[in-house]
Parts: structure tokens; sequence; C-alpha cells
């Protein structure tokens, strides 16, 4: 279905749980958050029912988030429902890959097509002062297990942030010179936690890697291809270079809200809708969608929930 800026939608990411079980800085508070009880978030049948709604309306590709979406219980019975679904053409799931030894294989096995593993460092010391609680190794070691449970085409997210990682632009791109994966750096938002202090525009890498030649876009990703090497470079550029008028997403909260956009206000309540009125909800919902965000010019996001309770 088109939104009333002739964009068509057909992406939902769906937030799972608001929880995690890591504390990144520009993320969560240093206590985390309140652990809901069982009735306060969506059910997997009603996550199954909102995404089967959502393909009557045109939605064909699903990303699970969160928080972590795989500290979800549940979590693997969700995928199954939503692989079943004859419209959705494509499930993936973004996560910080710590519980992916365990899980990467029984994600694949329950329908999950592909991943996104973020990482914002690769140094052991930095990450567990970034995460507050993680080690650099647990990631490591899952992105391992995706690869041998079969994962292809990983995309890693790393957040830019000025002070932490710029020295790092480099060694992430080599990443993409001598792997087949795509690196996608994203610009830090004034949204959560995020510090605006420590923003760094994307240019920054293509300041620091000057081989690199841009391709065509994907989605909301500019993207570029090293001088050598299979792998990709992304950037994804909320802030500095306007990435509404490519938005073919809308969002789910893990408390059944749908999010016509990440920054806007707006939500409408889905739970305890079935049938033609979730239907209806959700096409409302995708109408909804504003022509663009203001981050850029007010500094702040209006979107009124942390980034762990919307999903990134
Ligand atoms: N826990 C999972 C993970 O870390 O991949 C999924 C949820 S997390 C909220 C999704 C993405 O949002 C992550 O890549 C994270 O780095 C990003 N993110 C969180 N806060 C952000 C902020 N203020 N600006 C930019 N990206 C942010
Ligand atoms: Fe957790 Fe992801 Fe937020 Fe880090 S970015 S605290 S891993 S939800």
């Amino acid at each position: 279905m088109e939104d009333t800026f002739g964009r068509k939608v057909d992406y939902l990411r769906l937030s799972v749980t608001d929880l995690c079980n890591y504390r990144c800085r520009y993320c969560m508070p240093a206590e985390g958050v309140c652990k809901r009880g069982h009735g306060e978030i969506l059910s997997v049948e009603e996550c199954v029912e909102i995404v089967q709604a959502a393909a009557k309306c045109g939605v064909s590709k699903v990303r699970l988030t969160g928080g972590e979406p795989l500290v979800r219980r549940g979590i693997l019975d969700i995928c199954r429902g939503i692989a079943a679904i004859p419209e959705i053409e494509e499930l993936c799931l973004t996560t910080n890959g710590s519980l992916l030894p365990e899980l990467a294989a029984p994600l694949r096995q329950a329908g999950a097509d592909r991943l996104n593993i973020s990482l914002d460092t690769l140094r052991p010391q930095r990450f567990t002062h970034m995460t507050r609680v993680g080690r650099l190794e647990d990631v490591l070691r899952g992105m391992d297990a995706a690869r041998e449970a079969g994962f292809l085409h990983t995309k890693l997210n790393v957040v830019l942030m000025k002070g932490f990682n710029d020295d790092e632009i480099p060694d992430f791109v080599d990443i993409a010179r001598r792997f087949p994966v795509e690196v996608r750096f994203i610009e830090l938002m004034p949204i959560g936690e995020g510090d605006s202090e420590q923003f760094l525009p994307g240019e920054a890498v293509l300041t620091a890697c000057p081989d690199l030649s841009p391709i065509e876009d994907s989605g909301v990703a500019q993207r570029y291809r090293p001088s050598v090497g299979q792998g990709l470079v992304g950037l994804i550029q909320p802030m500095s270079h306007r990435f509404c008028g490519g938005c073919n997403r809308i969002r789910v909260t893990a408390d059944g809200k749908l999010k016509p956009c990440l920054h806007d206000c707006q939500e409408l309540p889905l739970r305890g809708l079935h049938g033609e009125e979730l239907l209806r909800a959700v096409q409302r919902g995708i109408a909804a969608k504003p022509e663009r965000h203001y981050m850029a010019e007010t500094g702040h996001s209006e979107s009124g929930r942390n980034m762990n309770q919307i999903g990134g």
C-alpha cells in the first residue's frame, strides 16, 4: 500500500521486547528498563496476527527487533509463525549478536532469513565500556555461529560516535574489504540516551577511506564499494542526509502501538483488534506516515520513547 506521499510501504519492524541483556550507553539507562508483565507485551499470537494484517496491506519484509529480540521468550515461535505467512518474503532480525552462539541455528530452522548484527567497536575494553556489561568475544562467536548456521548477507551495524569509535572507521571498512559483508555506519540520533556532542556525520567515513566508490542506494542507505574485496559499505544518515523520501516502513512497539514514523509521537493502538478492525488500523497507520522528520532542525526526536522501546 502507498502512503499519502506516494511511498510504497512494504516493510514492518516489529519490536518483540523492550528488554536487553546489554545497556549500551547511547540507548539504555544504566539501570535498564522496568520489566513489564506478560500481559503488557504482545503475545506470540498477537505478533503473528499483526504481521498477517500488515501482509494484507502489502508488507513483504519483516524485521524483528527490540530491545534485544533474542532475549524474548517465544522468539522461535514468533519466527515460525511469521515465516509461514505466504506474503512474507523476507524475515530478518536486528540483534546485538551475543546470544547467537546458542540461537543462530534454531533461528535459521525457524525460518529467519537474514541478520543485522550491531557492533560499535572491535576493541574488547571499549566494547565492555559501551555496553556496560557485554563481552566482545560473545558477539564475535555469534557472528561465526550465524555463518555456520547458513545465514548469508549478514550486515554489520556500527553507530558512529565522535571520540569513541571514529579512530576505528578504517578497521570496520577493512572488514568489508576482507569479507563479503555490508558494514553500515549509522549516524547517532538524538533519541533515548543519544548525546548530540558525540554526533559524527556519515561523511567522516568517506574522508577516512577515500577508496570507497558510490554504487546504487539501497532503501535508506547510500552504498559504496571498497577498491578491493566483495563487501560493501553503507551510510545511514538520518541527520545530515534526509532519508525520509525513501522510507518504506512502519513500526510496531512491543506493547502493540503502530508508529508510522520513528521520530513522530503518533501511535495507533493495535491490541484488542482483530480481523477487519485490525486491518483498517494498519491501513490508517500507513496513511498517517508524515512526509519527513524534523530532527536536524529541532535537535531532538519527537518519538517520546527510547530506541530500545521502539526498535532501532
Ligand atoms: N538490541 C538489538 C541491537 O542492538 O541490534 C536491536 C535493538 S537496537 C535499539 C537497534 C539498533 O538501534 C542498533 O543497531 C543500535 O545501535 C541502534 N541505536 C540505538 N540507539 C541509537 C541512537 N541513539 N542513534 C542511532 N542508532 C541507535
Ligand atoms: Fe540493547 Fe541494542 Fe540498545 Fe544495545 S542498542 S542496549 S544491545 S537494545
